[in-house]
């Protein structure tokens, strides 16, 4: 049963690129790309996007989303045959984090290759001159992060008048990222006349609202996550308590099957806790985490991609967007306080068509999250090893305030309760 659900979730679709009705520049870039057939968020925004229409789409990394909302906009901004004034954009891409921003950007370089668009990225964290004489020629397609965003806005270096086309991209994190009066703000400077995009993986009544705000008339497409991810990664739980957490990270480590993992946490000491623990085993680790630069967050996921370093570590925020292919497994080694990042993570791994291990570390604190998380994702976990032992403890601060120290090493009840090592083999996923 569950088989079959998993066959028809396969993200291609029996449609072509060609009678989505995309031009030859773009065709000819997809085809270089490797891609053959459009995944269903593709197939059907695609249609919609070149007739003009706004659109709700409803979708997380790894449905193919970023191409179904850049592929139209390249032919929209070729069809239309204007240049973009100086300081003035043709086309505004807002994304929560710098890592989405760039890859974003990437995107545009993969897809617009064949064509001469001027684009650029504005984001923090990095120096702002170079931003600042690529917006004093105009642009016709801009990605940025609010916060730079409405710097260069206020210094007069940006303006929004002639941009005819805003797509924004995870709306629900730029909520949980405190940015959404930002968002608010850039939108209001925005010409009414526009092409509008709001794309979420979840759809609170806040994101509704902001739609019904920024939208006119909305085609909706909704891409359930179960879709994605959940389906298609084999989800495991181990059951483990203070320091044995660890001792099961290296020791799944010693299979090379885990060729390419990230490990999550939820704070950025966690991370950085786990990326030394790992060094002493000798297995090359990187933290990428809000606490870095963002040139340091850059060269780790650059050396991760390729394939000189084994294990990225990250906390949530900064995993956001991460497009890594062949992800082998993801270990969250802390189970994440919002159950909706749990699908957020596991969607690292089994991405565009490829499958994927998820293994959740849980401890007595964190049985609560498991929960939520099976409740959200309907379906339990497959328990590796012995089951929850010990009484339930609280868990720990439902919002972590950045830097959280869980006192791992010294509080845990059952601590060395499962130092036990459990014989386990990695199942194959079943997917197809
Ligand atoms: P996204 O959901 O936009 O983050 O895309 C997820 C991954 O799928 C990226 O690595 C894309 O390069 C890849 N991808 C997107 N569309 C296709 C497609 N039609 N065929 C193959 N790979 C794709």
């Amino acid at each position: 049963m569950a088989f079959a659900a998993i066959k028809d979730t396969i993200p291609v679709t029996d449609t072509s690129f060609e009678e989505l009705g995309l031009s030859e520049p773009i065709l000819r870039a997809l085809r270089d790309a490797k891609y053959d057939t459009p995944t269903p968020i593709q197939a059907q925004a695609i249609p919609m996007l070149l007739d003009g229409a706004d659109l709700f789409g409803i979708a997380q990394t790894g449905t193919g989303k970023t191409a179904a909302f850049t592929l139209p906009l390249l032919h929209n901004l070729a069809e239309d045959g204007v240049r973009p004034s100086p300081r003035a954009v043709r086309a505004l891409i807002l994304a929560p984090t710098r890592e989405l921003a760039l890859q974003i950007s990437d995107s545009i370089k993969t897809y617009g290759r064949h064509m001469h668009f001027r684009h650029a990225v504005v984001m923090g964290g990095v120096s702002q001159r170079p931003q600042v004489t690529a917006l004093r020629k105009g642009l016709d397609i801009l990605v940025a992060t609010p916060g730079r965003l409405l710097d260069l806005i206020e210094q007069k270096e940006l303006v929004l008048g002639e941009c005819e086309y805003f797509i924004l991209d995870e709306a629900d994190r730029m909520f949980d990222m405190g940015f959404i009066r930002d968002v608010r703000k850039i939108a209001r400077g925005l010409p009414t006349e526009r092409q509008t995009l709001l794309f979420s993986a979840t759809m609170p009544a806040e994101i509704q609202k902001l739609a019904g705000e920024i939208l006119h008339e909305p085609e909706r497409i909704e891409i359930k996550a179960r879709t994605v991810a959940v389906e298609r990664v084999a989800q495991q739980v181990h059951h483990l308590n203070g320091d044995a957490k660890r001792d099961k990270l290296g020791e799944l480590l010693r299979n090379p099957d885990l060729s390419k993992v990230i490990v999550f946490t939820r704070t950025e000491r966690g991370a950085d806790r786990v990326v030394k623990h790992l060094e002493r085993e000798k297995v090359s680790a990187e933290a990428i985490h809000g606490n870095k630069s963002q040139n340091a967050r850059q060269r780790a996921l650059d050396k991760f991609k390729a394939g000189k370093v084994r294990v990225l570590v990250a906390t949530d925020i900064a995993s956001r967007g991460i497009d890594v292919d062949e992800i082998s497994h993801v270990v969250n080694f802390e189970l994440p306080n919002e159950a909706e990042s749990y699908v957020h993570r596991i969607g690292r791994t089994a991405r565009a068509g490829h499958e994927g291990v998820a293994i959740s570390f849980c401890d007595s604190g964190e049985r609560g999250y498991l929960r939520d998380i099976e409740r959200l994702i309907r379906q339990q976990l497959e328990v590796v090893g012995a089951g929850p032992a010990g009484p339930e403890t609280p868990p720990p601060h439902k919002k972590s305030g950045g830097a959280q120290n869980r006192g791992r090493n010294n509080g845990g009840a059952n601590k060395g309760g499962y130092r036990r090592t459990v014989h386990e083999i990695l199942i194959p996923t079943n997917g197809g």
